[in-house]
């Protein structure tokens, strides 16, 4: 319909023709549908004070829906105790990150996802294995299903993350998995680590985030990059709706306060999801960030290596204080000595 044309159907219009102008107009805009609900818990597996005197199953298995389950590894088996997701779909399933434990005996990964996948044509459906990051706590469990039949686990290393999605401008863009009546997209979220994506459920409207944005500490690898994904994925979900951003550990407490490094046990755990608003802050918490670190309700924002480069900096100073004081010392004994 060209400029006059529309002009002189809307002068002219009945009613009726501009509830059909509006019709037009409505029909160009993306409709995107109602997400499936589904719950989470309260509280998850917090691991214990003595994991040896309170043993404790290996992997928590939450149905969020019947065709989304939350798979939590326990503090007790590790300290990582990583979240991994698992989303059906018709054709075929997606499993989000293999977490920190190899040994199929101390953490039946692979055992467990096969238990929960459906059938179809009396197989197994098919299993994509993909990885929000390269860290190895997201990755261990891989090669329990190395040998599975019709699964296929995407490689970890940028090149082949980039290639099996069909990213042609790292880090622009976003690719799609398309499980059957269900689409997963992947969106490039470096920042934390080079070869990190985040993947956005159409299905429950769920950013699974991993190590992106999480109720923990967000360990800066590069702040540039990281800022411009937050930005990428705030525009990416600019008008869709979002249920919940799940990622891949929690690491604070119900008040904000991070958990010792190395700890099996997380009493009064903060909640895991986090929302939009956490996600929409933090393009801006970036901007004021003085590299070292920065703690909000949900988050902190922390360089890992600018904090050790500042504390051995400290170091030094203060070993070259004490050096210089013990020489001038020694020169006032000797001195009064003569
Ligand atoms: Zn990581
Ligand atoms: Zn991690």
């Amino acid at each position: 319909m060209r400029l006059d044309e529309l002009r002189c159907f809307v002068c002219g219009s009945s009613n009726a023709r501009l509830l059909t102008l509006a019709a037009i107009l409505l029909s160009a805009l993306p409709a995107w549908a109602e997400p499936v609900s589904g719950s989470l818990p309260a509280q998850w597996n917090i691991g214990a004070e003595d994991c040896a005197a309170s043993p404790q199953p290996p992997l928590q298995v939450h149905t969020y829906e019947p065709q989304t389950f939350i798979l939590r590894q326990s503090p007790c088996a590790t300290f990582e105790a990583n979240f991994i997701y698992l989303l059906i779909g018709s054709d075929k399933a997606l499993l989000i990150d293999t977490g920190a434990v190899a040994d199929p005996q101390a953490m039946p990964l692979a055992k467990t996802v096969l238990e929960l996948l459906p059938d179809k044509e009396h197989k197994k459906l098919p299993l994509l294995v993909a990885h929000t990051h390269r860290h190895l706590d997201h990755r261990a469990g891989d090669h329990q299903f190395a040998s599975l039949p019709s699964t296929q686990v995407v490689p970890f290393d940028l090149e082949g993350v980039r290639a099996f999605f069909g990213f042609t401008n790292w880090p622009n863009g976003t690719a799609h998995i398309d499980l059957g009546g269900r689409t997963v997209d992947v969106i490039p979220t470096p920042g934390h680590n080079q070869t990190h994506v985040a993947f956005y459920d159409d299905r429950t409207g769920i950013l699974f985030s991993g190590d992106f944005l999480l109720p923990g500490r967000l360990l800066i690898e590069d702040a540039g990059a990281y800022r411009e994904s937050a930005l990428r994925v705030v525009d990416f979900l600019n008008a869709r709706p979002l249920s919940h951003i799940l990622g891949g550990h929690i690491e604070l407490n119900a008040a904000g306060r991070a958990y010792r490094f190395g700890s099996h046990y997380h009493p009064n755990e903060h909640r895991l999801e986090l929302a939009r608003a956490d996600l929409t802050a933090l393009p801006a918490a970036f901007e004021r960030f003085n590299g070292f670190y920065a703690r909000y309700p949900n988050y902190i924002l922390t360089n890992p290596i600018h904090n050790i480069l500042a504390l051995a900096f400290t170091g030094l100073v203060v070993l070259s204080l004490a050096v210089f004081g013990l020489y001038r010392l020694w020169r006032r004994r000797r001195s009064r000595r003569k």
